[in-house]
């Protein structure tokens, strides 16, 4: 049965003063009828546009298409919102259905040559048009993703852009494929009770349930999941087992087997070089980077490189303390990769005795949530105001209103933080609506936090552990960055920034929640109210410079091998193996130390979106320390003036100008690593 249009919420205004969706209304069957009528809605404005009698400007060009296509951002928004964190087995079937249609609909606007034509017209004249600063940015935003679309090549070039495209997809699926086949078939079985010592109760239990589910009662299975093998690297005392899980797990997908990625990695590295080189870049990185805050393979280095050597020499000092545990205990041995968790968790006892399950009592997600929210208001002066008659899609959902000092409405915040059926793992922030300016109206955005924490039980509430305290505070600062824009442009506005520096005002958020004057806001006991002891606080402070010289050379030397594949020029076959064993070697890689993600498992680069920019983590980590450090310098974590600027400078100019210079008007200068250093403990 077609569904009409006007029993079809998304052919409607939203009718509640936040222009936020109808969720109570809206249903499977209102997707299609939405994403079709939409797309064609949008077909017939860009061809509206592009064969415009008028001459080409900035208005009936750049801004006509920005703000094109509503029906379509009001659908998607909602429906790929949705089908994130509340599915169902009818929306797979849409996803399926209008994912290939939606990217044959992206194909249509950014390869069609007369509208093309009237970009680069305006592109090419932009000095003389009298445009400000954030219409020129947005210009230069679709001169971009045309040229990198392909809109500049004639049409063989074109075909051949659109082979290879096709190629690159399946092959990274190939890639994707092969790591799961080689995570699921992987079983180590245990058979002997003393091969576990050392494991804690619920590890062995784990174990013993796989292994009863696998047919094998009485035994115990482990896998290179990291849920299965990790323990066993942090507690157990057999060394040969936790070597064998250690080498199965950093060997997998390179077993010269079908599920072997060596090859695939040479065919994909091979097209994304010659894609690069047909949109005229001479690398793959360097046709990647163009479109971010770093710019060039170059500054990647060189920022890599003023990380690596103090990570690098901080882990030789680890090293060197775990390598004296093992002597005292007169093994006779020496350090490896599969010793370094083992000992490292017996220091981490000695030294700070921190047992996480007696600081969740003191992180009722109530309470932090109330917490970030405290914050932002001593930061910014925003009030939050919970709304209890906001239509939603799943009884977790929470609403709340979000205004300025002076009692404006800045927009809308959704929380929705516990796993389910039909959510993905993980956590998250969306835009549900954008803010944008038209006719004069500031539409305000209405955004969301998901999550998948710790669910609360018939006695007890949502506990956080320590990585969910740390998140929800992440999201969050996601969030204000969504919330707190003021552009005129949808695809400006918000979080639409770079990939390099998307993280930043997020990580930002994370830098308060460990500061003892943002604790005592909200840790507090969920049954006495009682305030967490200063020990404990301290402890956490200590613990959080612990180890640091590992996690980061092993993040690190996974983003300086993710640089080495995209620089490549070259795209004659290669011997991955080699190839990995030179990169680490040029790096300086320690041998107890494997690196991140070896590269037959790098699904990262391989697979996902992160080529050439799995240093993002890191470059965002450089900004929010260093930009943390602004505050501390006055000696006031909370400085309204500093906190304004931070505000007027980085979260409410969305990608209206180039990053680095948002960052410097912001802080004065460049930012510069110390803050980072010195917070991870590398530096003294
Ligand atoms: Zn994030």
């Amino acid at each position: 049965m077609g569904c009409t249009k006007t029993d079809n919420p998304f052919f409607e205004t939203y009718k509640n003063k936040y222009g936020a969706p109808p969720f109570d209304k809206i249903k499977n069957e209102h997707y299609l009828p939405a994403f079709k009528e939409g797309m064609k809605q949008q077909m017939a404005e860009v061809k509206a546009i592009a064969d415009n009698k008028t001459a080409p400007s900035f208005d009936n060009t750049i801004a006509a298409l920005d703000f094109s296509g509503d029906l379509l951002k009001k659908v998607s928004s909602v429906f790929f919102n949705l089908y994130s964190c509340n599915t169902n087995a009818g929306m797979e079937k849409i996803a399926n259905e209008v994912t290939p249609l939606l990217s044959e609909h992206n194909d249509n606007i950014y390869l069609n040559s007369a509208l093309f034509a009237r970009v680069k017209n305006i592109f090419d004249n932009r000095e003389q048009l009298g445009l400000n600063s954030e219409q020129i940015r947005l210009l230069e935003k679709y001169h971009r993703n045309f040229i990198r679309s392909g809109a500049a090549l004639n049409p063989e070039q074109k075909t051949r852009l659109r082979e290879i495209n096709k190629e690159l997809g399946l092959a990274q699926l190939a890639f994707g494929k092969n790591v799961l086949d080689e995570t699921n078939s992987y079983r180590k079985i245990v058979d002997k009770v003393s091969d576990l010592a050392g494991l804690p109760e619920s590890v062995r239990q784990a174990a013993a349930e796989t292994a009863k589910a696998d047919g094998k009662p009485g035994k115990w299975i482990f896998t290179t999941q990291k849920a299965s093998f990790i323990p066993v690297l942090q507690y157990g005392q057999n060394r040969e087992l936790r070597k064998e899980l250690l080498m199965a797990y950093t060997t997998r997908a390179n077993h010269d087997n079908s599920n072997d990625n060596k090859a695939v990695i040479n065919k994909i590295m091979k097209l994304r070089t010659q894609k690069a080189q047909l949109l005229g870049f001479d690398t793959s990185a360097a046709f990647i980077l163009d479109d971010t805050m770093a710019k060039t393979p170059k500054a990647v280095y060189d920022f890599l490189a003023t990380v690596w050597t103090p990570s690098l020499n901080k882990a030789k000092e680890e090293a060197a303390d775990l390598q004296k545990i093992m002597d005292a205990e007169g093994t006779g041995q020496k350090l490896e990769p599969w010793d370094w968790w083992y000992y490292t968790e017996k220091l981490r006892k000695a030294k700070y005795n921190l047992e996480e399950e007696s600081l969740k009592p003191y992180f009722k997600l109530e309470n932090v949530r109330q917490g970030v929210f405290d914050l932002a208001s001593k930061l910014y002066g925003i009030k939050f105001k919970k709304l209890d008659n906001m239509p939603v899609y799943h009884p977790d959902v929470e609403v709340f209103e979000v205004d300025d000092a002076d009692g404006s409405l800045i927009g809308v915040l959704y929380t929705d933080y516990f796993p389910r059926p039909g959510k993905r793992a993980g956590a998250w922030m969306n835009n549900i609506t954008d803010q944008y300016i038209k006719d004069g109206v500031n539409h305000r955005p209405v955004v969301c936090n998901i999550g998948n924490f710790t669910k609360p039980t018939a006695d007890k509430p949502s506990l956080l552990n320590m990585d969910e305290v740390e998140t929800l505070f992440h999201e969050f600062g996601h969030s204000l960055h969504g919330l707190l824009t003021q552009c005129t442009y949808p695809s400006l506005s918000g979080t639409s920034v770079a990939r390099d520096f998307v993280e930043f005002p997020s990580q930002f958020m994370e830098n308060y929640c460990w500061e003892p004057q943002v604790m005592k806001t909200y840790a507090r006991h969920y049954k006495t109210g009682e305030l967490m002891p200063q020990e404990m606080m301290d402890k956490i402070q200590l613990a959080s410079k612990f180890n640091q010289g590992f996690n980061m050379t092993e993040l690190l030397s996974a983003a300086l091998l993710d640089m080495d594949y995209h620089t490549i020029k070259d795209t004659t076959n290669f011997d991955v193996t080699s190839f990995e064993n030179a990169s680490m070697k040029r790096m300086g890689m320690i041998p107890e130390i494997i690196v991140r993600y070896r590269s037959t498992f790098f699904s990262h680069i391989f697979e996902g979106d992160y080529a050439a920019g799995y240093y993002s983590y890191t470059w965002a980590e450089e900004l929010d320390r260093d930009a943390f450090q602004a505050f501390k310098e006055t000696g006031d974590i909370y400085n309204k003036k500093v906190a304004t600027s931070f505000r007027k400078n980085i979260l409410e100019r969305g990608d209206t100008d180039d990053p680095m210079k948002l960052y410097i008007k912001f802080r004065g200068a460049k930012p510069n690593p110390d803050a980072l250093l010195k917070k991870r403990g590398l530096v003294k």
